[in-house]
């Protein structure tokens, strides 16, 4: 059996030249983006993925252009003179009024218009309420035909689906 020794006699490495030598690793690809939704855990909630100028058109019957914009509060108990409610086009910021300071997701503004609570109250049964009310909105219950929200929403949970293994 041979042995096989260290050469002493060759120079030492300089591990600053081995580490220019290698180049640096791929970074770890980032994390796959989790929606959390705070009301339901697990699952998807089709209705947490209409934007707010729908659902604010929808609901409180307001037209808000689909980029977002500063509207007059809707809030029945909040009588905004100025445009004091921040409504967001894209559905995880959702909406804020710095007038009466609420804000939140479809479901606090659906609440909210119906004389419910908001934010953290908004839980069991008042949450169930609103979302009865939100889908009765959005012509989600009971809808046989097709209206545009529905389809609109059903493609995009089909994009979703299919992004980005593959497209059939
Ligand atoms: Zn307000």
């Amino acid at each position: 059996m041979r042995v096989l020794r260290a050469d002493r006699s060759r120079a030492l490495i300089d591990p600053d030249q081995v580490r220019r030598a290698i180049p640096d690793p791929d970074p770890p690809p980032p994390a796959r983006q989790r929606r959390s939704h705070s009301y339901q855990a697990g699952g998807e909630d089709e209705l947490a993925l209409v934007d707010p100028p729908s659902y604010f058109r929808a609901l409180a019957g307001v037209e808000v252009p689909t980029g977002g914009d500063m509207i007059p509060c809707p809030l029945p108990d909040h009588e905004d003179s100025h445009t004091s409610c921040q409504v967001f086009a894209e559905a995880e910021r959702g909406w804020w009024c710095y007038g009466c300071a609420r804000g939140g997701r479809m479901y606090d503004v659906a609440s909210l218009l119906a004389g419910g609570p908001w934010g953290r109250e908004l839980r069991h049964d008042a949450f169930a309420r609103a979302r009865e009310f939100a889908a009765a909105g959005l012509g989600y219950v009971g809808a046989s035909s097709c209206n545009p929200l529905r389809c609109h929403l059903q493609a995009a949970s089909r994009e979703r689906r299919l992004r980005p293994e593959h497209d059939s």
